[in-house]
């Protein structure tokens, strides 16, 4: 079966056009299909880079809990792409600076050239080949990253977030007002080029039934240290200062140990054991659970 994926890989390098090719490469492997059941499951496709792949469906192992009642918040920051509330900051791979030079040289290019002409169709696919390399790195990082949580916390604490509402609402609503339209705005796309429902699916799928959904609602608003929501408490993008009790701390870390409690708290509400959060804490008047 490997050696077939790899012989179709090989025959369709980029560059090869020719359409009977592909529809006679289907055929076969329909019946190569036919024949053998457990071909059942493969998929062949061509990416934007003129890129063949040829993918098998591996549901990623489960990585056992660790058994220790410990949880971490994990939100996805306005500097950074991912901070959790052990304090960590993690920035997703991007491009490197020569290539997004390149990137730059080429959408240029692009805006000169011709519709329609052999130019034009070269410089998008070496556009499509660069943007490839930065997804693929991406992929890469949110393996690496999302096995960690999974193996040394038992619960995992996450914004329930829907990417297209949080575009909807960039301006707040009355209820829970945004932290700054433009900030907001750099933020949605940081949410986007940092592959954050990447992160979130891989979570889920390393540690089922383990991942709590937080409505994100408060959670940037609201001290970790002593739960006073303060609106004003968010500085800038980077810090956060309670004016209730001084706490200090990396504001993508601080809603990250929002988020940590408002798991604990959920976990508890559940019936199962109190887990993390300080232990001054409020009474949950402003962290609403929805998953
Ligand atoms: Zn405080």
């Amino acid at each position: 079966m490997w050696n077939l994926a790899v012989e179709q890989l090989a025959h369709w390098q980029p560059g090869r056009k020719t359409a009977p090719g592909f529809v006679e490469q289907s055929r076969r492997l329909t019946e190569a299909r036919a024949e053998n059941p457990w071909l059942k499951s493969y998929s062949i496709t061509r990416d934007r880079a003129d890129r063949w792949h040829v993918a098998f469906p591996v549901a990623p192992e489960p990585v056992p809990a660790p058994g220790i009642g410990d949880v971490v918040g994990v939100d996805r920051g306005v500097v950074v792409s991912a901070a959790l509330s052990t304090g960590e900051l993690l920035s997703a791979p991007t491009l490197r600076d020569t290539e997004k030079a390149r990137l730059l040289r080429l959408r240029r290019k692009l805006a000169r050239a011709r519709r329609g002409s052999n130019r034009r169709g070269k410089v998008k696919t070496a556009i499509a080949r660069l943007k490839a390399r930065e997804t693929d790195r991406r992929k890469d990082w949110v393996e690496k990253i999302g096995t960690r949580p999974a193996r040394e916390f038992d619960v995992i604490g996450v914004e329930h977030l829907k990417i297209t509402n949080m575009t909807r609402s960039a301006k707040g609503t009355a209820d829970a007002p945004g932290r700054g339209v433009r900030q907001k705005a750099g933020l949605n796309q940081g949410v986007l080029a940092n592959g954050w429902g990447q992160l979130v699916t891989r979570l889920e799928q390393k540690a089922p039934g383990r991942v709590v959904k937080v409505d994100p609602r408060y959670t940037s608003q609201s001290c970790s240290a002593c739960g006073a929501a303060d609106r004003k408490a968010r500085e800038n993008e980077a810090a956060f200062r309670c004016r209730s009790c001084g706490f200090v701390a990396n504001a993508d870390v601080n809603a990250a140990c929002d988020i940590r409690n408002a798991a604990g708290h959920a976990v508890a509400a559940r019936g199962g054991p109190p887990l993390g959060g300080p232990a001054n804490r409020e009474p949950q008047h402003d962290l609403f659970l929805v998953g």
